[in-house]
């Protein structure tokens, strides 16, 4: 007779899942409707039916190593049909809540970014690292409001220029590691689960190329999330802004490389030497502008869907929390140039120092927030090929699935 198996549920966990964003779990009669409906779910071990009931048991282990909640996108199809009204939508974008803020140190930082009470923290760290910075260089005895040839000029506020650019090389270096750990505990997290195999599907030859076919059908293009929800109105607004702002993020991450190079560039050879501030009329500028009022384009998208999505409780804290942090990114940004171009001395250095603030909060606190998921979704997907952990649409007669 084979040995019972004892199931310890841990309510602690069940508590909290529900209080970041699975607060109806528990109303799940296991139907399956939203295994069968989902376009994205796998027709071995679908999800997320699954997850329902290891949520309602509170079987923690299964749940935060499940490969499946990153291949959910979110698209609400699930939710719109559950006869319920258990939103499993919305539980496993609790799961993966809760994944971004636990795959890695310090574990305080995960804490922190769940709860609105640790925000005044979150803000009060680069405000203090900036007003240090500019009281230890000297610069707000010798330049506090520094002009050249009668224009404002942000680059004179901290001189030697360098030590901004070490606060934000510094961040960027310590953001990379903690992904690198985080990528490492959740490929470890995949471990312990059945290895799942297409029969006929070709591994790819090496983990690159499943990174590639990512890179090309998820993030490129966003086709897998377009097709899933497709006929939703809802979905292809997220759809929408998500691309928009994905783009306008690539813009301007080109324009800081272009700047942070020129800049460091020029002193080693005069042929990458610029002339800051650039005028309006510099390409990398009209760049830096379009991705701009890109960014401000997509942002109103997704606060629209957010607001919808808050109707019927479908917001957490997180959603907010990067929603609000790239919000402050774009108007102060925007904003600073205004005034530093209306030549508005306090308002524009006031402004500025917001915008680096706001800026810090976005890049050093990736790994905790929903940003950190444009990584941690890559490399979940990036395994899931690799072993293949297939959609059901790409699973063909031919590639039939069984569980080793
Ligand atoms: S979440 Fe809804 S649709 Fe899915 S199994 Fe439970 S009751 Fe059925
Ligand atoms: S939200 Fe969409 S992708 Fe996610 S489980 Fe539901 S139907 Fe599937």
């Amino acid at each position: 007779m084979s040995e019972p198996i004892r199931i310890q549920p841990d309510l602690e966990f069940v508590k909290e899942l529900q209080s970041t964003g699975g607060q109806d779990l528990k109303k799940c009669y296991q139907c399956a409707t939203c295994s069968v409906v989902c376009p994205l779910s796998p027709m071995d071990r679908a999800f997320p039916r699954k997850e329902m009931v290891w949520a309602q048991w509170g079987l923690k282990d299964r749940l935060v190593n499940d490969i499946d909640m990153w291949l959910c996108h979110k698209c609400g199809q699930c939710t719109d049909q559950c006869p319920r009204g258990a939103k499993p939508g919305e539980l496993m974008a609790s799961l993966r809540n809760m994944a971004y803020k636990k795959l890695t140190g310090p574990r305080f930082m995960g804490e922190w970014m769940g709860s609105l009470k640790h925000l005044p923290k979150l803000i009060a760290i680069p405000a203090v690292i900036y007003l240090l910075v500019w009281f230890i260089t000297g610069s707000i005895h010798d330049t506090p409001f520094p002009r050249e040839h009668g224009h404002i000029d942000f680059a004179l506020i901290f001189p030697p220029v360098a030590t901004i650019d070490t606060v934000f090389v510094l961040a960027s270096l310590f953001v990379v590691y903690t992904f690198y750990q985080g990528i490492r505990n959740l490929w470890q997290s995949f471990e312990s689960q059945p290895s799942t195999f297409v029969i006929g599907y070709q591994k790819p030859d090496n983990i690159l190329i499943s990174l590639w076919e990512v890179i090309r059908q998820e993030v490129v293009t966003h086709k897998k999330w377009k097709d899933c929800g497709e006929e939703e109105e809802a979905h292809q607004v997220r759809f929408k802004g998500h691309l928009v702002l994905f783009y306008s993020f690539v813009a301007l991450f080109i324009v800081t490389s272009i700047v942070f190079a020129t800049f460091w560039g020029g002193m080693i050879t005069p042929y990458l030497d610029m002339a800051y501030p650039m005028p309006l009329w510099n390409p990398v500028k009209i760049l830096g502008n379009l991705g701009a009022i890109a960014l401000l384009v997509g942002l109103v998208y997704l606060t629209r869907r957010r607001l919808n999505d808050a109707g019927s409780d479908g917001s957490s804290y997180h959603d907010w929390y990067l929603l609000g942090v790239i919000w402050g990114v774009a108007l102060t940004g925007i904003l600073a140039q205004i005034f530093r171009i209306a030549e508005v001395a306090g308002l524009a250095y006031v402004v500025y120092y917001l915008h680096l603030i706001s800026v810090f909060m976005l890049i050093a606190y990736a790994p905790w927030s929903k940003l950190g998921h444009m990584i941690y979704r890559v490399a979940a997907l990036t395994y899931a090929r690799r072993h293949g952990r297939l959609a059901t649409e790409l699973e063909t007669s031919k590639n039939k699935l069984f569980v080793v």
